[in-house]
């Protein structure tokens, strides 16, 4: 109420609503009004500006509150606008920035930021560089990420893209990332147990929750992946490097087909929107590596990683919201339902996965072990196939089946383990040397858990492994000194 008169006095435009539909309001009387501009209702009720038409607009709704016909509306002459901050760190907040549940007692941060900004231009933009460590180790060696790539995590429903984000999300996070979790249109439950996952893991306080229920207004759910980007904006201003989860854009771009049509908007291909692609890319222009002058004068690095979730159905990846976000993003992880059924964690299909910028970011040594394993892998897909034949196998070909399949296995990992990438170097090493004298691959497993547990414990075998593979320039160079200290 004191919204609407403090706004009404400052603009002097009244409108009224003339029709409402579940998330939208057609607005007439509204004369000056801008594109995007905030509006508040006479109720309480507030909403954004959507599409003019000639004699009115039409209004996105923020709330599930009954509004009447005839009720009164005023003009802000103001964009919408969210609080970001370092005090939204360790809270589950909704579009609007309204904290849901919070660590500690929740503060409203003093700075706020529109969601329609620009992105920012090529003049402060540097290349992905540094690499980002997901900690799932299939993905770390044959599909490697850049910090400030934008890359598509797409599959069937239940193939695992949740859970490899999680994991991906607590090892940049308990490493200082800033790490932003937009749930849009999940379900209630599935938002509680990602919250859970972080503060059981100890790593909510580097952690916000943006949470869009299936069941909250479509207004929010189409505003949440905006606002993901506001915040991690605020933080790449501050020269500190955020990570972006968009769980899920399937979603997201249903509920802005329901918007737009409803708001009679031009339905164009499959009654999407006709600029669902330019509004979908905007928003992934937002990442990058950015070279900025950060409060306190210096100029320093710092990084927005999108990682979109997209689904799919029926394995099929030719779908139009499917291809348009590959076309605008830097390459994709391809979780394959086929592999997941038969038994694979993480399901990941590495030779249907692409990372465009995120080897350039490696060691020219984990490029070239990269480049060894997945043609060697390429190879034994190969022989795999000559196996169901039923021909007969030279004593070469077994070793490779063999070191295949120990391979593959060492990659298997669990939901809630994390393996440094210098560590997974070392250990795919030894199973090049096919150092592993072992009978089949749950030994090998143990063997592993074994080194897995000498790393993170014993801090001078971990600096002697991190070492060895840190002043390797070769994978040859390598091998030869893991041969030499056995
Ligand atoms: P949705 O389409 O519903 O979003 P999703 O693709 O995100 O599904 P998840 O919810 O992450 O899939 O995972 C589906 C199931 O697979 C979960 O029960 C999860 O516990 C299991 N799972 C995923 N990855 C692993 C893993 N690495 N190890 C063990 N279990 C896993
Ligand atoms: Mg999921």
């Amino acid at each position: 109420m004191d919204s609407f008169k403090h706004y009404l006095d400052k603009t002097g435009e009244i409108g009224v609503v003339d029709t409402v539909t579940e998330c939208t309001a057609t607005v007439s009387g509204l004369p000056g009004v801008m594109p995007s501009e905030l509006v508040f209702f006479e109720n309480g009720q507030s909403g954004e500006v959507l599409s003019l038409h000639q004699n009115s607009v039409e209004v996105l709704l923020f709330s599930q509150e009954p509004l009447l016909i005839g009720t009164k509306a005023a003009r802000t002459g103001e964009e919408l606008t969210i609080p970001v901050g370092g005090e939204l760190l360790g809270c589950v907040i909704d579009a609007l920035g309204r904290p849901i549940s919070c660590l500690k007692p929740p503060k409203t941060p003093k700075t706020r930021r529109t969601l329609t900004s620009d992105s920012l231009g090529i003049e402060t933009r540097a290349s992905v560089r540094k690499p980002l460590e997901t900690g799932v180790a299939l993905v770390d060696m044959l599909v490697p990420l850049g910090r400030g790539q934008r890359e598509l995590i797409i599959g069937d429903r239940k193939t695992g893209k949740t859970s490899f984000l999680l994991q991906t999300l607590y090892n940049q996070a308990k490493n200082g990332t800033i790490c932003i979790y937009g749930a849009i249109g999940r379900k209630q439950a599935e938002i509680k147990t990602v919250q859970n996952y972080f503060i059981k893991l100890g790593v909510m306080d580097k952690m916000i929750i943006i949470a869009a229920g299936a069941e909250d207004p479509a207004g929010l759910i189409y505003l949440t992946p905006y606002s993901a980007c506001a915040i991690a904006e605020y933080f790449r201003d501050q020269g500190i490097d955020t990570v972006i989860v968009l769980d899920d854009m399937t979603t997201h771009a249903k509920f802005y087909r329901e918007i737009c049509l409803l708001a009679k908007r031009f339905p164009g291909r499959d009654s999407y929107p006709v600029d669902i692609f330019y509004a979908h890319a905007r928003m992934l222009e937002k990442g990058g590596n950015f070279k900025l002058d950060v409060p306190g004068g210096v100029s320093s690095e710092s990084s927005i990683t999108i990682l979109p979730v997209i689904q799919t159905a029926g394995g099929d990846l030719s779908g139009y919201i499917q291809t348009n976000m590959m076309s605008m993003t830097d390459g994709h992880i391809y979780f394959d339902s086929d592999l997941f059924a038969s038994g694979k964690r993480p399901a990941v299909n590495p030779f249907l996965s692409v990372t465009r910028v995120g080897r350039q970011a490696q060691s020219s040594l984990k490029r070239e072990i990269n480049r060894e394993i997945l043609a060697f892998l390429t190879n034994y897909e190969k022989l795999q196939s000559f196996v169901h034949f039923g021909a007969e196998l030279t004593e070469d070909v077994r070793l490779s089946l063999a070191k295949g399949e120990r391979i593959y296995s060492f990659f298997e990992q669990n939901e809630a383990e994390s393996v440094p990438s210098n560590l997974a170097v070392y250990v795919l090493s030894l199973i090049w040397l096919d150092y592993f004298q072992i009978e089949n691959t749950d030994q090998l497993r143990q063997e592993y858990q074994k080194i897995f547990e000498r790393y993170t414990k014993e801090p001078v075998y971990r600096k002697k492994i991190d070492s060895l593979v840190d002043e390797s320039q070769k994978f040859s160079e390598l091998l030869d000194k893991i041969k030499n200290t056995k």
